[in-house]
């Protein structure tokens, strides 16, 4: 959990596995309780490691101080009405699919009445995505670009089709052994716009450890944008400016933001049609997310049920409220 520096070990586990593993909610609560205590129990009031489990409503109770806690306390799953077992197949889908889960698919799948109510387990899934990305910063070489979504009402493209949303890209680049260029971390946004101000802002966030001043992040690799220009000047970044004379240019000039567009845009157009500007950054963050763990498939699920369980949780009366900039 939060501050804690031990690596979790993450479980292998693949389509098959899953199967096989999780029948019962009881099932997914022995995983769950090993992710939330990997060392064993210890109560989250005095830290002493001695219970008893009240066995009829998944409490468990320690034996010095007699504080009683669930496991769910703490993580998304608290207070569900929701069996555990329906979670685990609700994050094992949208942990391992490339393009997205249709909700409403995992609704009838799942048996779940009440579209709302999966919709929030969704939106809760996607805060602990969110959360676990946030804690990385980005370094080095990052290359960075914009681009656009949203219903095509101007024969306007690119930059002056304001009434789009935008979305920043960044992806941090780093060198193999071989000298051969590789995507590191990357960070997505929706913003209102493309400015200096606020791309300056989003780099000072993701390079800049909270207990330091001296950015990580040395470079910059964009098109050129007068707003890209200004924050080297700014934070004193060497700047890469690739020249794009023909728009087509970028998926090799500018390759890992592009890769990372086309994801995004996949999943707005597929199974996510119509997302209202609100919940672009949480689909955003999910596809960021993914693309962070494309090379983990076996421990995607693992990885983002230990996500669920560190994570402050998002209310159902959050996710309705009105916009609020
Ligand atoms: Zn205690």
């Amino acid at each position: 959990m939060k501050g804690q520096q031990v690596r979790p070990e993450y479980k292998d586990i693949n389509l098959l596995m899953f199967q096989e593993e999780f029948k019962t909610s009881d099932d997914c609560g022995r995983l769950l309780f090993h992710t939330r205590w990997p060392h064993g129990f210890k109560c989250p009031n005095c830290g002493h490691d001695k219970y008893t489990q009240i066995s009829t409503r998944n409490l468990y109770k320690c034996l010095k101080c007699k504080y009683q806690t669930s496991i769910t306390s703490g993580t998304i799953f608290h207070k569900t009405k929701t069996p555990l077992l329906k979670w685990f197949w609700l994050i094992f889908r949208m942990a391992t699919s490339k393009t997205g889960v249709s909700i409403a698919e995992m609704q009838r799948e799942l048996e779940i009445n009440d579209y709302k109510t999966i919709w929030v387990m969704a939106h809760k899934i996607r805060k602990a995505m969110a959360d676990r990305d946030a804690m990385y910063k980005l370094a080095g070489l990052v290359e960075i670009d914009e681009s656009f979504y949203g219903p095509s009402t101007s024969k306007k493209r690119g930059r002056g089709a304001e009434e789009k949303a935008k979305l920043i890209i960044a992806v941090s680049v780093w060198k193999d052994k071989d000298g051969k260029e590789k995507p590191g971390f990357a960070h997505a946004f929706i913003a209102n716009d493309a400015s200096a101000e606020t791309i300056g802002s989003i780099l000072q966030r993701l390079g800049v450890p909270d207990d330091e001043i001296t950015p990580l992040i040395n470079a910059i690799r964009t098109d050129g944008w007068q707003s890209y220009k200004a924050v080297a000047k700014e934070f004193g970044f060497v700047h890469h400016r690739v020249v794009l004379s023909d728009p087509k240019d970028s998926m090799k000039l500018l390759p890992w933001t592009h890769q990372l567009i086309a994801n995004a845009k996949a999943v707005f157009q597929g199974p996510h049609r119509g997302i209202p500007a609100k919940h672009l950054q949480s689909y955003l963050s999910e596809v960021c997310y993914r693309f962070n763990r494309r090379f983990w498939y076996r421990q995607a699920f693992h990885r983002l049920l230990t996500a669920c369980v560190a994570t402050t949780t998002v209310t159902r009366n959050d996710l309705m409220a009105p916009i609020s900039r």
